[in-house]
């Protein structure tokens, strides 16, 4: 983080939240409020009072008959999916990992990968927030609608959000098809792997013409788990053990990489297993990286991806981390990457210790050529000139951001580079 709190807060209920952030107002200090930390910008800093989460925490109530679920904003995502399925519900769409807490996720619009469900923030009903003056609103498409449509992804930058509501339905089943597939046929056939399947993804390996992909698509049944063994050679050996070496010696070796790249792109090999939603969206991810990733109009991804490739290609970058790609239907979220446009995401990672810059900077240069938006909590060089363009509601946020915190309370040195002073 690049700045230091003053001091750091733990309140235990949104009336010591709403005092929390009144007292700071009062006395001048700014006020940001952290989840889990994983994001890898510094979105999260403050050089004034830094809120923890731990102890708003736990599930406010379950509506059955209107299928949501009430949580406390720093509820980590992994206790949420645990508590519904024990009640016997589901969120319908998650992203790769469940470490992050609710309001931590949703903030910067984590997603995974839908044809038909977006991001978790789009899966948000009502929201509660504390603003700059310690008043709590409650804000839904009914209730204060102009928040509602900026705040489930506000960045922080709005107030704090003590509680979440998210739509939920009852629990399914989803059944995984991972495949290896070519760089040559995923490109060409993306369009209908979009279209046939409800959650596709794929990761296309640098340096060579290898990617694996993942189908999932809900299932009646019966539930088949992969197996304790198969599951913990694909899951921990392959996927972050073996992987954890290979990334180490191409740290360590960089013009191995391209020959090691060639034979752990085909380590991991086709399986099916079928399981309960946040079991199949989400895997251990133990090895340590960077990233970056941009969300195109969906119709520009293959393109994208195909120049990235030309440009690795043509390079001296030696890149042992798989780049990703994913979808999202339009949303109706103001800042949300995919707000009002078909989306696909391309995410470039780096091992944690390996010099990231040149590849990212090429990477952002191909992306931003297609009106990409960054996600929030991932690196990127853009500034509030940019997005005003990127993004056709740019000023509508900026606006409610005047008027719900004048003074930027909950301002920090990111957010005066990607909103504006
Ligand atoms: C290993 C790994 C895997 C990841 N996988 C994915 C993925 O699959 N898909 C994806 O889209 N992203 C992914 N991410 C990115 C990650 O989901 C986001 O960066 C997310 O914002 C992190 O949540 P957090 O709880 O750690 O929040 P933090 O990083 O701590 O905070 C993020 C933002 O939320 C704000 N915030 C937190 N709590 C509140 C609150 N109560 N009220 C108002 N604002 C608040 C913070 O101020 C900050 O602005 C991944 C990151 C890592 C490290």
């Amino acid at each position: 983080m690049a700045a230091r709190p003053v001091r750091e807060a733990r309140p235990a209920s949104v009336q010591e939240l709403a005092d929390t952030v009144r007292t700071a107002t009062e006395e001048g200090l700014r006020v940001k409020t952290v989840g889990t930390g994983h994001s890898f910008t510094s979105i999260a800093a403050t050089d004034g009072v830094l809120i923890r989460p731990d102890l708003l925490t736990g599930i406010r109530r379950i509506d059955r008959r209107e299928l949501t679920v009430t949580v406390e904003s720093g509820t980590p995502l992994k206790r949420l999916n645990a508590a519904l399925a024990r009640e016997g519900l589901s969120l319908t769409n998650m992203g790769d990992i469940m470490e992050q807490t609710v309001a931590g996720a949703t903030s910067t619009g984590t997603h995974g990968t839908g044809r038909d469900s977006a991001s978790i923030a789009a899966q948000i009903r009502e929201l509660e927030l504390v603003t700059a003056d310690g008043r709590v609103l409650t804000c839904s498409e009914k209730e204060n609608p102009e928040i509602f449509a900026a705040a489930r992804i506000g960045l922080g930058a709005l107030g704090v959000v003590s509680a979440i509501t998210f739509a939920v339905e009852p629990i399914f089943l989803l059944t995984a098809r991972e495949e290896p597939m070519s760089f040559d046929r995923v490109t060409a056939e993306f369009e209908a792997l979009h279209a046939e399947n409800e959650h596709f993804e794929f990761y296309w390996y640098p340096h060579t013409g290898n990617c694996s992909t993942k189908r999932n698509n809900r299932s009646a049944g019966p539930a088949a788990p992969p197996g304790r063994i198969s599951g913990w050679i694909e899951d921990e050996l392959l996927s972050n053990g073996l992987f954890q070496v290979v990334n180490s010696i191409g740290r360590a070796v960089p013009p191995v990489v391209p020959a090691i790249a060639k034979v752990s792109s085909r380590a991991l090999s086709a399986r099916t297993y079928t399981d309960i939603p946040y079991k199949v969206f989400t895997s251990p991810r133990r090895v340590r990286f960077l990233e970056m990733e941009y969300a195109l109009p969906r119709e520009a991804a293959v393109g994208a991806l195909r120049e990235l490739r030309a440009m690795v290609d043509r390079s001296p970058l030696r890149v042992s981390f798989p780049v990703e790609v994913r979808t999202a239907p339009a949303d109706d979220i103001a800042l949300s990457t995919a707000s009002g446009r078909d989306t696909a995401y391309i995410a470039v990672h780096m091992y944690k210790g390996t010099p990231y810059r040149s590849y990212f900077t090429a990477a952002e240069r191909i992306m931003t050529a297609h009106g990409g938006r960054p996600h929030w909590g991932k690196l990127h060089t853009r500034d509030a000139a940019y997005f005003a363009d990127v993004y056709p509601r740019f000023g509508e946020f900026t606006a409610l951001r005047d008027r719900l915190d004048p003074d930027r309370v909950f301002g920090n040195d990111y957010l005066r580079r990607v909103l504006g002073a």
